[in-house]
């Protein structure tokens, strides 16, 4: 259940109430209690001191429709996400920080195609050891001296917790990886920060799962989680996982949480990307997440499922109109 205390409600009264419920307290104004799902009624000497009390039938509870029946806004200084923005937009960059000179091309191609948002990893999470583990520290450096000279924002993923204080600290959007979205560790840090936080979805989750990692951060206070699906993986082999697009419509359904789409990782391959991009979009999600890189052939990670500049600029082009088609706008 989640509960909204009336507002002349002190902490320390707060505290036993949740005490009491063995509830989450997130201190907000007014303050905010979650109790275990399995409360349906609350308790009748409680009643008087709530202004709302939600009983929903699991533990998708901030992120439920049943709670809040809209997308949570989240605001750049250039756009906003959600709320009544009915904006889309775009992050693309290439799999990781490589070089200045390469992220540097990547950064003058997305403002050359209206790109807001450029991405680039800089802590990979890498299936083998032997693999470019990425630049670290000066991987987010150069990022954020893109964003100085181009005002672009940046994101990148966040791996373990041992580099999560400067990721934070750096980025404007905290990617948290597929397979990183069981890490409580980063789950709870990322419920203090102040910075929106791009989820994505583990490849062998439920929906149920990743909606209940979501839970974690907001839990901690963070209103700004944004969901990614990413593909999960099945029987098929022949592209690099299946993107669950009848899981995106349960989202947008049941979750108060902006959407973000990631078909690279999906297909796995750039022949498809493009063609995924457009059904992502008419889905009418807050977003896409798509890799690009200025030689993909010589990428150090990820290298089949990168879009050149050419295939990208193309794809920008025929993705407004998709946009526009389902009352959208790409930003
Ligand atoms: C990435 O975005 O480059 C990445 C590693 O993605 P995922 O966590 O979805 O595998
Ligand atoms: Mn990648």
């Amino acid at each position: 259940m989640v509960i909204h205390l009336n507002k002349d409600i002190q902490l320390h009264e707060a505290k036993e109430i949740a005490d009491e419920l063995k509830a989450i307290l997130i201190e907000k104004d007014p303050i905010i209690l979650v109790t275990p799902s399995k409360l349906r009624e609350l308790p009748k000497h409680l009643q008087s001191k709530v202004s709302l009390a939600v009983a929903v039938p699991n533990d998708i509870q901030l992120a439920s429709r049943k709670y809040l029946d809209e997308v949570r806004p989240i605001k750049f200084s250039n756009f906003e996400l959600g709320g009544n923005s009915n904006s889309s937009v775009m992050i693309s960059g290439p799999c990781s920080v490589e070089t200045e000179a390469q992220i540097e091309e990547a950064a003058q191609f997305c403002v050359q195609q209206g790109v807001k948002v450029l991405r680039a990893g800089c802590y990979k999470p890498r299936t083998s050891p032997y693999s470019f583990q990425g630049l670290g520290l000066e991987g987010l450096k150069l990022l954020a001296k893109m964003r100085e000279k181009y005002g672009l924002h940046i994101i990148t993923e966040v791996r373990d917790s041992s580099h999560i204080e400067e990721v934070i600290e750096y980025v404007d959007i905290v990617q948290i990886g597929a397979k990183a979205m069981y890490d409580q560790g980063i789950l709870r840090r990322c419920g203090k920060a102040r910075k929106p936080i791009l989820l994505k979805r583990g490849f062998g989750s439920t929906l149920q799962e990743f909606v209940q990692a979501a839970e974690f951060i907001l839990s901690g206070g963070n209103e700004q989680v944004i969901l990614c699906e990413r593909g999960i993986r099945t029987f098929e082999t022949n592209t690099r996982f299946t993107l669950d697009l009848c899981g995106v419509a349960f989202l947008k359904e049941h979750t108060n949480l902006p959407i973000i789409l990631d078909p690279s990782h999906a297909m796995g391959y750039a022949y498809g990307v493009a063609d995924l991009s457009r059904a992502c979009l008419a889905m009418g999600v807050e977003g896409l997440l798509i890799e690009s890189h200025p030689r993909p052939k010589e990428a150090w990670s990820d290298a089949a499922q990168q879009l050149d500049f050419n295939q990208f600029a193309e794809l920008m082009a025929s993705l407004k109109p998709v946009a526009n088609a389902v009352g959208r706008q790409l930003v």
